[in-house]
């Protein structure tokens, strides 16, 4: 097993995985993580990443909700508004290849200079007419562009075989419209919430957690700590790792990101396999712990094996699986 692996070759994974508040920044985007916790080794030996006296030392401060919800904060205009205003139509201004089967998908606002609307966290549904479909498909995306940029809003979409929308989507060309509403409100953040945050995601389970992670790291006032750990089939369908190694690099202190692929490439230097209760137990903070919160998103199964699932856009349901089994209780855990 991949954590097992871990930790025979580097020690224990917890401690290495929350050793990043001593580690300076790595030279290249591509260090692996394994690497860099292996030679930082004995040097940071008893530090924990959240609850050790270094940390509460640095007492986050007061919450503030300013600068995560920039869109909140903006004159401009908002093109989604939520409450009664209905479907907005979109068009699709342009079509960006991504991978084997994934393509970014940006839509013009209504007007040039009106901003999405969406606060963080929140998604937008989008709603298509099938003609092999009696009813309307609806389906949510999180947008993957900043929340104050002016003029379109950018999903990154997988296509999925026989998935209604995510196949419309990918057939659909630059001109055609698409029904949009929102904002979708999810998990309300506000600046230093909460003292560590952990992002379990699966596939396009990312995108959320890419909303939270902008916000959070490009919010000087906001010191979160934040680990993800991120499940894929391969490495070639990791979504956004370019962006998330960006900011990794740039935040050693307060992020890291753990990726584990079923198939991984020779000389993978991450996790083999899905997300495990063994890695799961070494890389979040101790149930005990002081104002922690872990989110997840993923396929269905995912969710059936680390949380239980959601039970309604509305009722977050019960908590099972690894989280529960490792003590977390259910106000410690948000479903998206
Ligand atoms: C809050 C939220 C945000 C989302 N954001 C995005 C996004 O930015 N980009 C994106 O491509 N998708 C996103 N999704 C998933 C998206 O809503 C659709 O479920 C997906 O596009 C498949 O829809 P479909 O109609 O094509 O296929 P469906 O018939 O709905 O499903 C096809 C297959 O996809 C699997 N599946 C469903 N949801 C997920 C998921 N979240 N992760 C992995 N597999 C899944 C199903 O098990 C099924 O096997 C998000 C989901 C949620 C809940």
């Amino acid at each position: 097993m991949f954590a097992r692996s871990v930790i025979r070759s580097a020690g224990p994974l917890r401690q290495n995985f929350r050793s990043y508040a001593t580690e300076a920044p790595k030279s290249s985007s591509s260090t692996p993580l394994i690497v860099g916790v292996a030679a930082v080794g004995a040097g940071i030996a008893g530090y924990t990443f959240l609850g050790s006296n270094k940390a509460s030392a640095d007492a986050p401060p007061k919450p503030s909700e300013d600068a995560t919800h920039a869109a909140e904060t903006t004159s401009a205009a908002k093109a989604f508004r939520g409450g009664d205003q209905g479907f907005v139509d979109l068009k699709l201004a342009e079509i960006i290849p991504y991978n084997h089967n994934t393509k970014r998908f940006k839509f013009e606002l209504p007007g040039k200079d009106q901003v999405s609307g969406l606060t963080v966290a929140s998604a937008v549904i989008t709603k298509y007419q099938s003609p092999k479909h009696e009813k309307p498909v609806i389906r949510p995306y999180t947008p993957i562009n900043e929340e104050d940029e002016r003029g379109y809003v950018e999903l990154l979409v997988k296509s999925y075989p026989n998935g209604p929308m995510s196949e419309h989507l990918h057939s659909m060309a630059p001109g055609q419209m698409l029904s949009f509403k929102g904002p979708i409100p999810k998990y309300s953040w506000a600046a230093n919430k909460h003292e560590h945050i952990t992002l379990i995601a699966g596939g396009t389970g990312i995108t959320p957690m890419y909303q939270l992670i902008r916000a959070i790291f490009k919010n000087p006032e906001d010191k979160t700590k934040v680990s993800l750990i991120f499940g894929n089939l391969t490495e070639k369908d990791i979504l956004l790792k370019e962006e998330l190694e960006k900011i990794e690099n740039e935040f050693p202190q307060r992020f890291r990101a753990f990726y584990t692929v079923d198939t991984p490439p020779e000389s993978w230097p991450y996790g083999k396999g899905h997300i495990t209760k063994e890695l799961l137990k070494e890389v979040i903070p101790d149930p005990k712990s002081n104002n922690i919160k872990v989110f997840v998103c993923g396929p269905p199964g995912m969710y059936k094996a680390i949380s239980g699932p959601k039970v309604s856009p509305t009722d977050q349901g019960d908590l099972s699986g690894i989280l529960k089994e490792l003590g977390y209780t259910k106000e410690q855990v948000y479903k998206f």
